[in-house]
């Protein structure tokens, strides 16, 4: 019977003293953790949107709703004085599902629904779906 030697292996003698290393110096950095909201990071523009809709200017065509990767469009009914809208149709916004792709905002013909660089958005008691009245509103004024 042939004996079969395995060969030796080397250790990586380099790439463990790096790893002890970086582990070492983290036992003297402080934690990134950021207390939010008392403390808030710097966030750049391009990563916070919030969907806005000029209700005047629905005309309940629901291209957005149509052209939404995700379905997070819905159409609503909402009975407000609106010659345009003569549907009375509105899109709400499920914010949970959202992905910020735009496609709504570049395919609506009036311009109603839009994006902005507000963001801190989140919920504690209702959904993440904002009606069409709260999609027009400043997000201070959103009654979470
Ligand atoms: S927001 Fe624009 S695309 Fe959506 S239903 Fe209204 S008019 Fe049509
Ligand atoms: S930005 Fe994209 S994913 Fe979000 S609601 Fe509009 S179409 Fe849907």
């Amino acid at each position: 019977m042939i004996e079969v030697k395995e060969p030796k292996k080397e250790i990586p003698v380099i790439g463990t003293l790096k790893a002890m290393f970086i582990v070492f110096k983290h036992l003297f950095q402080k934690p990134i953790t950021t207390q939010y909201p008392e403390q808030k990071r710097i966030i750049e523009d391009r990563f916070k949107f919030r969907i806005f809709l000029s209700l005047d200017d629905c005309v309940g065509c629901t291209l957005c709703e149509q052209v939404c990767p995700n379905k997070s469009i819905a159409m609503t009914s909402l009975n407000r004085a609106n010659p345009r809208n003569k549907r009375k149709i509105y899109p709400d916004v499920n914010f949970g599902t959202c992905t910020i792709c735009r496609n709504c905002e570049e395919i609506c013909p009036t311009d109603a629904i839009y994006l902005t660089h507000v963001f801190e958005t989140s919920r504690t008691r209702n959904s993440f779906t904002y009606t069409p009245e709260e999609l027009s509103l400043p997000e201070d004024e959103v009654i979470k």
